[in-house]
């Protein structure tokens, strides 16, 4: 099969990561590629780990021209994909799970050097691939539409779902691999074809997935050419997705002020749109928690990925009774915890992605300490095995404020813990939902009326609200995603397959009469012994 518009064109790599890619096939997939696309133009882009801050790799970008080529690739592999029956199109994604599971260990470690976060998180992103391929191929035998009760005789309504398009997948760092599959998985089942743009930090992570897409197409065979590809570049790459009128779908995952972008340019065409944006979650911790559970979920929510998950906690709304209890508990956590190398066994915490994301730290930090924020930690380490100018290791800030401040209701993607106290229930689920994002949320409580109160119409606003179990770390299964600024999409399990899909209402007449619905009458003259609206059946 020829590959879209991929080359990896002159590499410096590190030692590590050549093995990797050679085993996951990306340079035997360049190397195939490499004729048949053009080399002039070519800018370069440059991936750096930020694990050292070194260059990793240089790639050469996909041009405009190549990437409106992979477009119009994908529409002609759209048109043959979706005549193939589901459950043969689920034989693809499984082939996926396949290649995914047999090359887990190195794309793994392939996430960790690329985006920082350590290794089992790593690890535990591509098990969501392989998840996700597992839903996805069984869903392939589970596709269905409804039969709905007719008002008029002798007729039958019904839904049917029919494959949509060319999905555009436009994708952040932080989860490189996993979110081009929670979309993949389901386009490709649903009949659709998918065009990937991930983050200009992540493509060595894209590339690989894309290796490992074609070796499962190789095994399953009659996979149409160029049914998904992967474009390499920044913003204005995305924004050719955004503006494409053979785009069907534009899946968007990022910053609120990407969505923000993104969004009006989908609506001026009237363009499908599912958005996943910014979050600033939060978790409420009433008197009967049990703190020892709240410790460790509050730790991994708001430490994990060093804090650069969209569900990353972000602001902990703890009852006066236990505040002392749990946050000078928690505070020995923040002065404590493993930050270091992301590969080596016992750091929890690995590096930011880099500087840009470093200031924005400090900053966010500067401003709450000149509104009388209490800071534990927050400042920069050095990490001496591997640290060096350009790597960015900070200790995670733990920040205690009175009120909800302006820095508190923005999202800060890094380690940043914002802590209130609040007396009342009702004022903890007003400061819980008085910001702009909305996309997780927890509860910790052994009463179940707080608990339900929170999961109620009038509790958490978020797209995920949780009890006893902190905001990050969602499975496949259910629809992830969130409200407000979060951009209102859902994706991965439960129905956010339809979203993929193009549904028809069908009705049909089984009868000789044509009763219209509402009891409009519309007579027209019968011919000679014709039939009318109202004549009764001859049975
Ligand atoms: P980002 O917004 O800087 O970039 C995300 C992607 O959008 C990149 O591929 C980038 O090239 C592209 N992009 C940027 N501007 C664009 C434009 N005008 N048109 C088209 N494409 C454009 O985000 P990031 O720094 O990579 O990731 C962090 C952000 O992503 C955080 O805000 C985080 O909360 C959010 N995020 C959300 C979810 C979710 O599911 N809700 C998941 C992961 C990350």
């Amino acid at each position: 099969m020829a590959l879209n518009t991929v080359v990896l064109e002159e590499l410096s790599l590190l030692e590590e990561v050549r093995p990797l890619l050679a085993r996951l096939g990306v340079e035997e997939m360049s190397a195939n590629a490499a004729g048949s696309v053009s080399q002039s133009s070519a800018a370069e882009l440059e991936v750096r780990t930020p694990i050292t801050g070194q260059v990793i790799a240089r790639l050469r970008e996909t041009s405009e021209s190549e990437a409106q080529e992979a477009i119009e690739t994908a529409y002609r592999a759209f048109l043959v994909w979706r005549n193939v029956p589901p459950p043969r199109r689920g034989e693809l994604v499984r082939a996926l799970g396949e290649e995914l599971r047999a090359g887990a260990a190195d794309l793994g470690r392939l996430v960790t050097l690329e985006t920082g976060k350590i290794l089992s998180e790593g690890l535990g992103e591509v098990q969501e691939m392989i998840d996700i391929c597992g839903f996805a191929a069984s869903l392939s035998r589970q596709l269905e539409g409804r039969t709905i009760a007719s008002e008029r005789a002798d007729h039958r309504m019904m839904e049917t779902w029919h494959p949509l398009g060319v999905v555009g997948v436009i994708s952040a760092f932080n989860f490189p691999v996993a979110v081009w599959s929670w979309n993949a998985a389901l386009a490709l089942v649903c009949g659709d074809a998918v065009v990937w743009k991930p983050s200009e930090k992540a493509p060595l992570t894209a590339l690989a997935v894309q290796a490992l897409f074609l070796r499962a197409a190789a095994k399953v065979g009659g996979v149409p050419e160029g049914l998904c590809s992967v474009l390499l570049g920044g913003a204005r790459l995305g924004e050719l997705l955004v503006d494409s009128p053979r785009i069907a779908l534009l899946s968007a995952t990022g910053s609120t002020a990407m969505g923000r972008a993104v969004g009006p340019r989908l609506a001026r065409r009237f363009a499908r749109a599912l958005l996943e944006l910014g979050g600033n979650n939060a978790a409420i911790v009433c008197p009967s928690a049990d703190l020892d559970l709240t410790l460790r979920a509050v730790a991994f929510a708001a430490l994990g990925t060093a804090g650069q998950r969209c569900t990353t906690l972000r602001r902990l709304i703890v009852h006066e009774s236990v505040y002392e209890d749990l946050i000078s508990r928690l505070q020995q956590v923040y002065r404590s915890v493993a930050v270091g190398d992301p590969r080596a066994a016992g750091t929890l915490v690995g590096p930011l992605i880099d500087e840009r994301s470093f200031a924005a730290m400090q900053a966010a930090l500067q401003e709450a300490r000149s509104a009388g924020a209490e800071i534990t930690g927050g400042e920069r380490i050095e990490v001496e095995a591997v640290g060096g100018e350009a790597a960015f290791y900070v200790r995670p800030a733990l920040v205690e404020v009175a009120a909800q401040l302006p820095v508190v209701k923005r999202e800060t993607f890094a380690p940043i813990l914002y802590v209130l106290k609040y007396r009342e229930l009702e004022e903890a689920i007003a400061l819980h939902n008085d910001v702009s994002q909305g996309l997780s949320s927890s509860i910790f409580t052994l009463n179940m009326r707080e608990a339900e109160r929170f999961l109620s119409a009038s509790g958490s606003d978020c797209g995920i609200a949780n009890v006893n179990i902190g905001t990050s770390g969602a499975e496949i299964g259910g629809a992830f995603g969130g409200e407000k600024e979060t951009g209102g999409g859902r994706e991965s399990g439960s129905d956010a397959w339809k979203q993929y899909m193009r549904r028809a209402t069908n009705t049909i007449n089984y009868g000789t009469r044509l009763p219209l619905a509402q009891g409009v009458s519309f007579e027209i003259e019968p011919a000679e012994g014709g039939a009318t609206n109202d004549s009764p059946n001859p049975e």
